[in-house]
This record gives structure tokens, sequence and C-alpha cells, in this order.
């Protein structure tokens, strides 16, 4: 494997330094490191480098559903459009829409995506194809569909479990609501036997909240954690709607957030508590969610909305300072994914990293490099896209994907599923 050296960039926390690369991970973070002992240096200045986005929350193959279900509520969305829609997927039509998520992922300098869908295995060939970090779990709901599911999940950790160090499988229960506590007793044996962590969505909307009460006397997260759940490394998405002693059961069991703002925005389900949460220690990510509640999967818009909407809701501009938000798309949320190797620029952790060019009319004079990045930068500024020292995207071109052929048969692919 290549051996690269970048010269002189921004590094957040760091200022300007040299990074040095070799067999995939960081060997050398420095102020001036000598280039003779690298076989390709990179110039960095006028740019940063920044750890590859992490995108702790999403459904990789929605790609097929981008604009196909706009402005309904989440409940209308699921039953009416997603669910029927979703029916009539196929392996090859998730294997296309997982390509296309990652072209535009790979794009706007993610490098992990956490996913949970079905035919997941299809969306795990497609990561190592395009060199992307996945990490992946099949979708589990309640239902004449729960074994095959199950057994599912069992396989793809059997086939892809650490495949090229890049993928993690993981356990997916879709969400409380469809998943019920003696689903979620399988899910809890199935992770202690395979050693998986779990991705769930959580108190995504009120009715979602309010519906749980009714029905158990207590909150989702009282139920999830009651059930045993929390005592797995677990990911919940969305968490808008806790309370605060949900805050304090998710704090106190460790429970990693992903943070969805646009996704939660679209849907109109709200704006969750991030500000407490980070408050009390809770690593919280960002997520795009499907493109089909976005509509895009930009990490740059997420870190933006972020930074803002809470400033706004709570009247206080000091709150999510925009190293905190790129935190959020980098560390955190490779903290919330339970994930050790990526989201920082370290000697020793994985060679997975975004150069990002500041000199653009809309970033310059940029004294302040974090600032650009979480309220000015474009995914569009992203140069070079870097996942285990190798190259997925440079010079505006991506290295490991034909654009044109994914575009199409993504296209074809929705016209077989939507008519
Ligand atoms: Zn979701």
């Amino acid at each position: 494997m290549e051996s690269l050296l970048f010269k002189g960039p921004w590094l957040p926390g760091i200022g300007i330094a040299d990074v040095g690369v070799k067999g995939g991970k960081i060997v050398s973070v420095g102020k001036v490191l000598r280039e003779e002992e690298y076989q390709r240096v990179i110039p960095g200045e006028g740019s940063a480098l920044i750890p590859g986005l992490v995108n702790c929350h999403g459904h990789a193959a929605m790609t097929l559903f981008r604009g196909l279900a706009d402005d309904l509520p989440l409940k209308t969305w699921l039953e009416k459009k997603i669910w029927p829609l979703e029916a009539k997927l196929t392996a090859q039509s998730v294997y296309w829409g997982s390509m296309l998520a990652m072209a535009e992922m790979i794009r706007g300098g993610t490098t992990t995506f956490a996913d949970m869908y079905f035919f997941e295995e299809e969306t795990a060939r497609a990561a190592l194809e395009t060199g992307m970090r996945g990490v992946l779990s099949r979708g589990i709901v309640a239902g004449p569909g729960l074994e095959r599911a199950l057994a599912e999940s069992r396989q793809l950790a059997r086939d892809w479990q650490g495949a090229e160090g890049r993928i993690t499988i993981q356990l997916g229960p879709h969400a409380l609501y469809t998943c019920p506590p003696e689903v979620l007793n399988r899910v809890i044996d199935l992770a202690a036997e395979l050693d998986l962590a779990v991705q769930i969505h959580l108190a995504e909307t009120k009715g979602e909240v309010d519906e749980c009460l009714a029905l158990y006397g207590k909150s989702p997260a009282a139920v999830l954690d009651e059930a045993g759940l929390f005592h797995l490394p677990i990911l919940a998405a969305h968490c808008v709607h806790l309370s605060p002693e949900d805050i304090e059961i998710v704090a106190r069991r460790g429970v990693g957030v992903s943070h969805n703002p646009a996704s939660n925005l679209k849907l109109g389900s709200g704006i969750a508590p991030v500000p407490s949460l980070l408050e009390r220690g809770v690593a919280v990510g960002l997520g795009t969610d499907g493109a089909a509640s976005n509509n895009n999967l930009d990490m740059f818009t997420e870190m933006r909305l972020a930074a803002l909407i809470h400033k706004g809701v709570h009247r206080d501009p000091t709150l999510i300072p925009a190293h905190q938000a790129l935190e959020m798309a980098t560390v955190l949320g490779a903290k919330a994914l339970s994930l050790e190797e990526v989201g920082a620029i370290r000697e020793g952790m994985a060679a997975d990293l975004v150069l990002v060019d500041l000199r653009g009319p809309h970033l310059a004079p940029s004294p302040s490099p974090e600032a650009a990045i979480a309220y000015a930068a474009h995914a569009s500024d992203v140069t070079l896209v870097m996942v285990a020292g190798r190259i997925l995207l440079e010079g505006g071109r991506l290295t490991t994907i034909d654009e044109e052929r994914v575009i199409f048969e993504a296209r074809r692919c929705l016209k077989k599923i939507a008519g």
C-alpha cells in the first residue's frame, strides 16, 4: 500500500501540521515530517485535513426513494408510501441504491456510514467495492418476517463481520413500536451470542412516545432499559422526545445517540435535546437518515443544522460551537457507533482522512477553519477522501465507482419498483 504525506494542512485541535500515512494507518502527526520517507506528498496548504465524517444513521438504499414521498408526517410517510415500496425491493435494487448512496457520501467527505436495511449483504458488498467503512445491520421487525430477519442477521455477521477490516456488523431492531420486548429479548440473546452491538430508532416522534406511555405506562427509553437492551453497546437514532429521566437513562447506560437534524425537521418530528445530552457526556454523533427523509446524505448540512438549530431553540448562540459540531460529525459519531479506530487524527488510527479546500470565495479568508467547515463549507469543497489509506476521491473523480453507471442502474431499479 502506498505511503503518503499530507504536507501542511490545518488539523482540527492541532493547527498546521504534516500527517504521514503508511499501511492504511496514520503513522505520524507532526510539525515537519521528512518527505523522502513517503512515496507521495499531497500538498495541504490552504486546506483542512479532517477525520473522515461518520454518518451515524441511515438507510443507504433509500436513495432510490429520494423525492418520492415528501411533505408527509412520519406515520403516513411510512405506512402509505415507504413500506409498500420497500415490500418490492430486491437484492439488486438495494445494491444499486447503496452504490448511489456511497457515491454521494464519498463526494461529501463521509468515510464511515451506519446502515439498517433489507438485503444488507448487498450494502456490505457495495461497501467492500467502494472502499467505504460500513457499520451494517439487517432491519428487524416483529411479525411474520421475524425469524427470517434474525436468521439473516446471524448470516450477515458470519459472512461479513470484519471484512477487510472495514465492515462491522451490528443488530438492527427497528424500534420499540415495531419490536416489542419479547422480540428485543431475542435480539439481546443473539447480540450476546455473536458479540454484536445494536442500532435502533428511539423516540423519533411525540406520537411514538404517547403510544408507548399508553401501552406500557413508561417512555420508550425506560422500556428499552428495562428490557436490558441498554446493557449492550448501542446507538439510538433520533432521541427527539426524551424526558429528563430518559436523558439520565441514556447517559447512565452509555447509549450512543445519532442526531439527525435534517430528517427530524423535514418529517416535522421536532428537535432533539442535544445540548442536554452533550452536557451529560453522551456521545452524540450526526446522521443523515435515509435520502427519502432528508433528501441528501450531506454531513456538512447536518453539521450546519446541528450548530444552528439548538442556538435558535434555546436563544443561546453559545450552544454547539463550530468545533463541537465537527466533533459530533467525527470523533463523537465514532464513539456512538462503538468504533475505536476512526474519528480522530492520531498515530495508530485508521487513515480515514478528508481534505477540505478552504480557498473558495464562500470560505476565504477563513481565520477559523472550524467555523468555515461547520457553518460555510459545502460537500463540493471536499477534494480528497481516503479510507484506510486508500484514496476514494481525488481531483473531482471517484476512484472506485462508475458514477454514470450507478445513476443509470438506480433509475432502472426505481422504475421497476415504483413503475
Ligand atoms: Zn432511520
